[in-house]
């Protein structure tokens, strides 16, 4: 039996899909857990939320073969019903990062601590990924006064530069002058490598900065460990896009490799075959189809991200796999195919 739950908070509705089943029966539904008989095993099924319990609850079959159950929750928290403000801002932010508290960045292959409080001692958030962006736009249109954070980047410093020991952090990535990692990394053509182990940590930016990719390392803070999924990279990129221009549609790209990705639901529940509850998850639709991509283009705006080939095969690798698992009538919408991913939570 395959499955799919989808929670949508804001309108307080849970329907369970079952697929690949023959005559399957609803045994029971707990606020939890649906509890399903095919032949003579019992499934349980996790809800992402929990529902109320109703007489009369049925399965009824759907138009393609599949099953349907459909359920109703108890009230959602109000924070659910602000959609993209009320996405998790992002992953080892400046707040998650703190000081006094001691954290270590490590290298994802040797261990060794890349960013802790030996070598920093200053942390300042970047105020949008797409800053460089900005840079190049302020170039010619200085910044208005009253804009208070963006002078505090701008006049302060007139360009982007930290300073040794300070730590600037993005959505995804960390900047950093070469001499606050000279002990830790170093600077090999345009990349910069872990001195123990070699391997690829980041790159160099226009401006000779270290940017320090967060997927290639780890998190250790209060005797836990936390990971930065590279596909979280694109998954911030978008919702970045969303709050900041409202942008649904973007272009994936590699090399001559594209995917385009429609940002369709924001903070919805879902549980995929095999039993992984995503609390809060993102809908995608998403397409390799060059005729699709070419005539979404040319109709309309659509944001752009390059990453790298770690970056995009994981981020594809992804995507397919969630789609893979979910029934037949939920895999797509015309030549769109879905996937459902899950909003990062910080330690
Ligand atoms: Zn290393
Ligand atoms: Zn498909």
């Amino acid at each position: 039996m395959r499955y799919l739950v989808e929670y949508l908070p804001r309108i307080k509705k849970i329907t369970v899909i079952l697929d690949e089943c023959v005559e399957p029966r609803l045994v029971q539904v707990k606020p939890l857990e649906v509890h399903i008989r095919e032949n003579n095993s019992i499934s349980i099924i996790k809800l992402p939320y929990e529902v109320e319990l109703q007489d009369s609850l049925q399965l009824t079959e759907g138009t393609q073969g599949e099953y349907l159950l459909r359920l109703r929750t108890l009230a959602s928290p109000l924070e659910k019903m602000n959609d993209v403000m009320s996405v998790p801002a992002g992953k080892w932010t400046k707040k998650d990062l703190n000081l006094e508290n001691g954290f270590e960045l490590n290298c994802l292959k040797c261990n060794t601590p890349v960013i802790s409080t030996s070598n920093i001692n200053k942390i300042n958030e970047l105020p949008s990924e797409f800053w460089m962006e900005l840079m190049d736009y302020w170039h010619c249109h200085k910044p208005q006064v009253g804009d208070n954070e963006l002078l505090d980047y701008s006049v302060g410093r007139n360009t982007l530069i930290p300073l040794t020991g300070e730590l600037l952090v993005g959505n995804s990535f960390f900047l950093l002058l070469p001499s606050t990692l000279q002990r830790q990394a170093a600077m090999k053509h345009e990349e910069l490598t872990c001195l123990k182990c070699n391997s690829i940590l980041g790159d160099r930016t226009t401006e000779g900065l270290c940017r320090l990719y967060k997927w290639k390392l780890y998190l250790r803070k209060n005797d836990e460990t936390d990971y930065f999924k590279p596909e979280d990279h694109v998954l911030l990129s978008m919702l970045e896009a969303l709050k900041g221009n409202s942008e649904r549609y973007t272009i994936l790209k590699w090399e001559e490799n594209v995917i385009l990705l429609w940002l369709f639901s924001i903070d919805i529940g879902v549980t995929l075959s095999g039993g992984k509850v995503l609390k809060r998850a993102v809908k995608i639709f998403y397409t390799s189809d060059l005729a699709v991509i070419k005539k979404i283009c040319d109709e309309r705006q659509v944001e752009e991200i390059k990453v790298n080939g770690d970056v995009f095969d994981a981020f594809k690798k992804t995507i397919e796999n969630v789609h893979d698992m979910l029934p037949q009538c939920s895999r797509g919408l015309g030549q769109w195919e879905a996937c459902y991913l899950e909003l990062f939570s910080s330690l």
